[in-house]
């Protein structure tokens, strides 16, 4: 891309923190050369680029440097109208009636092309979002391809995954996701509504409408016919419009349990099928018998990758009273080698914050855990002037009680608590209003198994963290949502099965 669209480049911030010894690391960073970012946003609606009908604009920013990329059109209810309208024809003359052979096709071409383009969709990502480019090139958008692979491979065998069912598609989706993943997120919508049959409206997050904007490009280049995806951008009161509109389907929300909840609540006493994908706060139980070294990059890998904006973070460390000082200790060690800076640096682990908002609200929440007398560490780092940052931060004398031990941060906070035995741990582990995910370290595979069944979680990780794959469903129980995305089980929550 031309550097950015503003006419002064700005300076970039790099990587701060020296390795012991003499070794630092030299920057290493991303060229921006293969995007092109246009100063400018329309909708993508029935195939093709329109003007928003509130004539409203909204600027998108790097997070890492506070500098505007571009501007994304302000959807409004007659924009959503116009899409759903879209949609609904092309569910009733050309995908639905399509056959599953034919619609795999699109989705292979698709997943396709974002394998070729997967540098630069990347690069757009961790420009737009702020998350380290070699999460985004070597995570989100590979990832996001396999979800496109393995769902065109299911389109044209919908009756073995459900056999002796007929199953049917639904009609018009309706998907909101958050800003963390940005294109994986809609990959994991995009892929299970189309192969199914359905035809989708998709609204991304504010602050990170770029690489949706880019998958409807690709759309677009593919062939896919007029109507079958469409996006709308805007803020929340989009998402609200497109959830609440009379003519949809199915509803597919991925973000925080507070709008989640409401979702549900206006969508009570409709026919609509809805399925929910909310917040975390994941406990990470490391037991005496682990094999330490291991676990301690499993714990840091679990809160600290994408800078704790995840769902399924390990954001309450669970560790045997006998073993905690030795792990608290190494776990500083480590914590005091991660290097937080710009984003685009190959060599950073920890980005930028995705917005002030976000950043505002881990402040409070870490503020919170000093006032209510946990002990903070923070290792020493030097942090850029511009854009949102947070320190990697480890909490320890936290109690069950303390706000940083029940409510999800978001961000690269770890709360660390101390259990005796596996009752306990459990206890402590299921001690909140989440159910998302869980992590097991120990040598014992019985206990790995006595652990997974009592754990009130959707996924439950043994020695390792965040691993995902297509065909291993995903979400949660409790205020974590409901409904499973990936497998079979993902299929089910677009299709009626007439059971
Ligand atoms: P959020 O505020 O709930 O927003 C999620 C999406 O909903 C955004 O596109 C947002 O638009 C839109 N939205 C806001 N108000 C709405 C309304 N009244 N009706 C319909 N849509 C509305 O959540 P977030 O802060 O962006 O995302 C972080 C949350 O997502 C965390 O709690 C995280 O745990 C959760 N998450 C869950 C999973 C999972 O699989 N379980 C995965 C990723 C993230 P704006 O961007 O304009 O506000
Ligand atoms: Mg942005």
């Amino acid at each position: 891309m031309s550097e950015t669209t503003s006419d002064t480049p700005v300076k970039r911030p790099t990587a701060t923190i020296d390795l012991p010894g003499d070794w630092t690391y030299a920057p290493s960073t991303e060229s921006t050369d293969p995007v092109t970012v246009a100063d400018r946003y329309g909708l993508y609606i029935n195939g093709g680029w329109q003007k928003p009908a509130s004539g409203e604009w909204f600027p998108t920013i790097d997070p890492s440097t506070e500098e505007q990329l571009s501007e994304v059109a302000s959807a409004n209810s007659a924009d959503v109208g116009r899409a759903v309208k879209a949609a609904r024809t092309a569910f009733e003359e050309v995908w639905g009636p399509m056959s599953g052979a034919e619609r795999a096709k699109y989705l292979f071409r698709i997943a396709r092309m974002i394998q070729e383009r997967a540098r630069e969709i990347s690069i757009l990502e961790t420009m737009d979002g702020g998350k380290p480019i070699r999460e985004s090139r070597d995570f989100d958008i590979p990832q996001a391809a396999a979800h496109l692979f393995y769902h065109a491979g299911w389109a044209d065998k919908l009756e073995y995954a459900f056999p002796g069912l007929e199953p049917k598609p639904l009609g018009v989706a309706a998907q909101v996701i958050p800003w963390n993943f940005p294109f994986l997120m809609l990959a994991w919508k995009v892929a299970p509504a189309l192969a199914t049959g359905n035809t989708v409206v998709l609204k991304p997050a504010e602050t990170t409408s770029l690489t949706a904007l880019l998958f409807a490009q690709i759309c677009e280049e593919a062939g896919l016919p007029p109507g079958v995806f469409n996006l709308v951008t805007g803020a929340g009161e989009t998402g609200s419009d497109l959830v609440t509109h009379p003519d949809v389907d199915k509803v597919a929300f991925t973000g925080s349990t507070a709008v989640g909840k409401k979702i549900q609540s206006q969508l009570a006493g409709t026919e609509k099928k809805l399925t929910l994908e909310l917040g975390g706060k994941g406990a990470h139980v490391v037991f005496d018998d682990a094999a330490l070294d291991d676990a301690v990059e499993g714990v840091v890998n679990g809160i600290f990758f994408n800078q704790g904006h995840v769902c399924c973070a390990g954001s309450r460390l669970l560790v045997q009273e006998t073993i905690h000082d030795r792990f608290v200790d190494k776990l500083k060690r480590r914590l005091s080698t991660l290097r937080v800076g710009y984003p685009l640096d190959k060599n950073t682990d920890v980005g930028a914050i995705n917005s002030k908002m976000q950043r505002d609200k881990i402040t409070e929440l870490v503020e919170s855990g000093v006032a209510d007398g946990a002990e903070i560490y923070q290792p020493e780092c030097e942090l850029p002037e511009r854009g949102f940052w947070f320190v990697p931060t480890l909490f320890t004398d936290v109690s069950q009680s303390h706000r940083i031990a029940q409510e999800e941060i978001f961000g690269p906070v770890l709360s660390v608590l101390t259990f005796r035995d596996p009752d306990e741990a459990v206890k402590r582990a299921n001690n909140t209003p989440y159910g998302l995910s869980a992590g097991v370290w120990t040598q014992k595979g019985s206990r790995i198994l006595w652990m997974a069944d009592r754990l009130d979680a959707g996924v439950v990780w043994a020695n390792t963290f965040n691993q995902f794959d297509p065909s291993s469903p995903f979400g949660g129980y409790k205020e974590s949502g409901f409904g499973r995305e990936g497998g079979r089980q993902g299929l089910l929550a677009y299709m009626d099965t007439g059971i």
